[in-house]
């Protein structure tokens, strides 16, 4: 097949290269004008970033990279499709980032391509670490109410509290704590919700439902949620989720120590409510929870039975009530390496000390 002019986008600058490419049984080779190899690219590997609808450029991609060539002429659709047998399969994962930018024009989808993949990630990482800690737990404080509120039945947030439901949880709280070094001091505390889930918000404040009370089997199945959003906490990915979120205006006000006027704290309580985790933030603060209840000494299979049942979990209504499962996605990777990781064989409480946090909302008598 002969050559075909395309631009080529290396996903790393945002610059744009004017690239001939040779489509062969071979290879797809991009070369740019001076006739230097930019990309060698295995057939089988190529594929179409988005389905080219209207006469749209085709835009390539290859393997896992960022990478783009964008062919203007659409005429060669038909040979690629030839020499390029996985062309239409889109990547897994891929379509949710991609589809919007379908609708735009190529240029600006690859440029939009840079900056979802590349530098909205690394400039909220950046961000998230620039902010200080202090900062970050003033205004934590200030929003907990209501996002606590958001996940209650009834107007007013209810945060759970009985003299030994309070004594079991803050005494695991501090075996879990003492393992890790903390930005800011924690504030663990359960609130009342119908839904099965745990919730980290920056500075610290980490909020357990009851459901996930009712829902554990056992306490080392809660010290092990626990313990995996201590990780989130101690690697502040709830403050880099609301930095990717959030307006620079207010990204500046923040990093100024600004959390004044609401409208940071409303910002907060809307974007960090429904936001997941990705999976590299889940694969962080699981690596970080195995070390947390090894050091601790408790067992580690508690939270993989947790992570078991929720993967096993087909029912679609009782799905949307383990929350837990879109906030945290559970993989059997994870679930694997949680396994292999476990080195410690105690339990988390006494069984009294369960009774008592499982009832930490209950109205019945002590
Ligand atoms: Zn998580």
């Amino acid at each position: 097949m002969s050559d075909v002019a395309a631009r080529y986008f290396d996903g790393e600058s945002a610059r744009q290269i004017d690239v001939v490419v040779q489509i062969g049984p071979q290879n797809v080779v991009v070369r740019d004008d001076a006739e230097n190899v930019l990309a060698v690219w295995p057939p089988d590997e190529v594929r179409l970033v988005v389905k080219p609808v209207g006469g749209r450029p085709l835009q390539l991609a290859h393997g896992k990279g960022v990478a783009r060539v964008v062919i203007a002429d659409t005429s060669c659709q038909a040979a690629l499709e030839r020499l390029c047998p996985n062309l239409n399969k889109l990547r897994p994962g891929f379509r949710e980032v991609w589809r919007p930018i379908a609708l735009w024009t190529s240029v600006a989808a690859a440029s939009a391509a840079f900056l979802f993949l590349v530098a909205i990630p690394f400039a909220a990482k950046q961000a998230a670490q620039s902010i200080p800690p202090e900062i970050e737990a003033r205004l934590g404080e200030a929003a907990v109410d209501q996002i606590a509120r958001f996940f209650t039945v009834g107007d007013e947030a209810v945060y759970c509290s009985s003299p030994q439901g309070d004594v079991a949880l803050s005494t695991l709280s501090q075996r879990l704590v003492s393992q890790v070094d903390l930005p800011y001091p924690l504030t663990i505390r359960v609130i009342e919700s119908p839904i099965v889930n745990a919730f980290t918000l920056p500075g610290g404040q980490i909020l357990v439902f009851s459901e996930l009370l009712e829902f554990a089997d056992g306490p080392e199945e809660v010290a092990g949620v626990l313990a995996h959003e201590i990780g989130h906490a101690v690697r502040r990915h709830p403050m880099e989720i609301f930095a990717a979120n959030a307006g620079s205006a207010t990204l500046i006000g923040l990093l100024l120590g600004d959390i004044s006027g609401g409208s940071v704290v409303g910002a907060l309580v809307q974007f960090t409510v429904r936001a997941a985790y990705t999976r590299d933030a889940e694969r962080e603060a699981d690596a970080d929870a195995v070390d947390i209840l090894n050091g601790a000494g408790i067992d580690g299979a508690g939270f993989v039975d947790f992570f078991d049942r929720l993967l096993g979990e087909e029912d679609s209504r009782l799905r949307d009530a383990l929350a837990v499962i879109n906030t945290h996605p559970p993989t059997d990777e994870r679930s694997e390496f949680v396994r292999k990781s476990i080195t410690a064989s105690g339990a988390a409480m006494s069984d009294a000390q369960w009774q008592a946090l499982k009832n930490i909302c209950g109205d019945e008598e002590d």
